[in-house]
């Protein structure tokens, strides 16, 4: 019998379950081949509560988000957080740099009465989390090798060193020797460096490698007469729960 597969959707812009409907015809032929999607609200409307393996979109930022997310949790066998936004925060965060009736009124205007929220956070704030698929959106390659190692009984391969070394293979030139910044150094690779590779930089949206070297980043922007606040201030960008954390 074929592991029931759900989907569920939290704050979010939903860009990475949009993503994960991009895959090829033939990965998702191979995907449905091994398991059994029972929820997945941008694709199906059938809805079933009997899933062994839930994941997660988005973070949490209403109270009315929590109760749904730990009764997921008590279904679930394995929890996946699908994506930065419930990997670690994501852009949800910005707003905790505000209070939260100026994050309503920004948003809502004369209506923020008639809302609620709280200081967004990962899913793994309200809950355990098993597995993560990272980035912004959601690599849907990574999710396909969360599912086979599930399926296998494994732990995902997922890489615990630096976007810079992906970005090295890759061939690139380094964005500080352009006066740039860049949150490689310190940010989880399995991206193979794309924004850069597209000549852009790392905004850190697959969050932190494990033991960031913080004190190396800041050496590479004094060596390329940068500050720390403009690494800072694209740091928050996916960053600001882990930010608050330290
Ligand atoms: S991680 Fe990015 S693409 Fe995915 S839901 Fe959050 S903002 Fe959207
Ligand atoms: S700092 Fe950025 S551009 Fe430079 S090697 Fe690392 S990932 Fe690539
Ligand atoms: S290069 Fe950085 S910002 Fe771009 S996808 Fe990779 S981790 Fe995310």
């Amino acid at each position: 019998m074929k592991p029931k597969v759900a989907f569920f959707d939290f704050t979010s812009c939903e860009g990475c379950q949009l993503d994960v409907l991009n895959l090829t015809a033939a990965e998702l032929l191979d995907l449905l081949g091994a398991v059994e999607i029972v929820n997945f609200r941008e694709a199906i409307s059938n809805r079933a509560d009997d899933y062994a393996i839930a994941f997660i979109e988005g973070s949490i930022s209403r109270e009315s988000e929590i109760p749904r997310l730990q009764k997921i949790r008590e279904q679930a066998k394995v929890l996946v957080a699908l994506g930065a936004c419930a990997s670690i925060g994501g852009v949800n965060c910005l707003k905790n740099h505000l209070s939260m009736d100026d994050a309503l009124r920004t948003v809502y205007g004369d209506a923020a009465k008639y809302y609620d929220t709280i200081p967004a956070r990962p899913i793994n704030a309200v809950v355990p989390v098993d597995f993560y698929v990272r980035g912004c959106p959601a690599q849907p390659e990574e999710l396909i090798k969360v599912v086979k190692a599930l399926l296998l009984g494994k732990k995902p391969d997922i890489p615990g060193f630096p976007v810079c070394t992906e970005c090295k293979m890759a061939g690139n030139i380094c964005v500080f020797e352009l006066g740039k910044t860049c949150l490689g150094p310190v940010t989880r690779a399995g991206c193979n460096a794309i924004c850069v590779t597209g000549g852009r930089h790392c905004w850190g949206c697959r969050g932190l490698v494990d033991e960031p070297n913080v004190d190396s980043e800041k050496e590479v922007l004094r060596k390329y007469g940068l500050t720390p606040e403009q690494a800072v201030e694209k740091f928050r960008i996916y960053n600001t729960y882990a930010e608050a954390k330290k």
